[in-house]
């Protein structure tokens, strides 16, 4: 069976594998076509070209944009582009910096509820965690410090490995869903700014699993017509675990705005093992156009 799975991250950002062990494990799982597509960021890509891992996966370029529309937030994968384009840096320095602001915001959020530690205190402690992460590496994947992009995971990986809360969920639930944290959207990017980058670097602009955002459909489908009219080319259809009646949906809505279709797992961590490298339905639902096969 041929497998294509266009969305993974790695220890880049929130993924817990360095690039050549997300790599290896695709390969192990008769993945033929893989994207890593790393939140605001593609220091994987520059590592694996100077790298190569033995195997024959086509890798394609990607990188998952943070981004606001209507007041939600909106991840824009951007797929295929040249590793060498020169406004690549822009953006991806453009999203860092967003990022690292936004990490220090949640440090100040977090601060208030966490009388032993201060705001810088808590940052040090989740960029530490983060390149520690990296250390364990066993192929050399090792950013600089300010390389690293920070997320909400790496805040829940120190609040559990401070007793704080139990799992990943737990952290969400108690300290870092939007409701908790602040207005986590004001730093990022809107929507239409983030395709029109994704389209000035030649890529593939694809709507990141348009099924998690809870949306009412009627939103739901603002967002698509939105995101189709600032220049979109794609949306996720099916992913590692989505139920049949909304790859059905999200079907209708290729056809409906005219969109190609794409797929990914979305993985990040192996041990979560309904969400894997190359865990994919075999087949996308009938009358679509595949992204990929504007590639070849
Ligand atoms: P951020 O990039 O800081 O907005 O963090 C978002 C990331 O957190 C997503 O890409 C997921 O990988 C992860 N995430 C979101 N919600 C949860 C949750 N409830 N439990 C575990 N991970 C989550
Ligand atoms: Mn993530
Ligand atoms: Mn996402
Ligand atoms: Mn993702």
């Amino acid at each position: 069976m041929i497998s294509i799975d266009l969305h993974s991250h790695t220890t880049a950002s929130d993924g817990t594998l360095d690039p050549v062990e997300l790599y290896d494990r695709a390969q192990e799982r008769n993945v033929h076509t893989l994207a890593i597509t790393d939140h605001d960021t593609v220091a994987a890509h520059y590592f694996l070209r100077d790298h190569t891992p033995e195997g024959n996966i086509r890798l394609i370029t990607g990188i998952e944009l943070s981004t606001t529309w209507s007041g939600a937030e909106i991840h824009i994968v951007g797929l295929n582009f040249s590793l060498d384009h020169q406004d690549l840096n822009m953006v991806v320095k453009a999203q860092g910096e967003s990022r690292r602001k936004r990490s220090h915001h949640i440090a100040e959020r977090l601060a208030r509820r966490l009388p032993d530690w201060n705001a810088d205190q808590i940052f040090q402690k989740v960029l530490e965690g983060a390149v520690e992460q990296q250390q364990n590496s066993s192929h050399g994947f090792i950013l600089k410090p300010d390389e690293v992009q920070i997320g909400r995971p790496h805040f829940a990986r120190w609040l559990i490995s401070e007793d704080r809360c139990n799992d990943m969920d737990a952290a969400f639930r108690k300290y870092l869903d939007n409701s908790k944290i602040g207005n986590l959207k004001a730093f990022w990017p809107r929507m239409s700014q983030g395709v029109s980058w994704i389209r000035a670097l030649g890529g593939t602009a694809v709507l990141a699993h348009p099924g998690k955002y809870r949306m009412t459909a009627t939103k739901l489908r603002a967002l698509i017509k939105d995101f189709k009219l600032a220049g979109g080319h794609a949306m996720e259809v099916q992913g590692s675990n989505h139920p049949h009646s909304q790859v059905e949906q999200m079907a209708r809505y290729c056809r409906e705005f005219n969109l190609m279709a794409s797929q990914g797992s979305d993985f990040h961590n192996p041990n979560y093992p309904w969400v894997d490298v190359g865990r994919l339905p075999p087949s996308l639902p009938e009358n679509l156009k595949p992204v990929w096969d504007t590639w070849k």
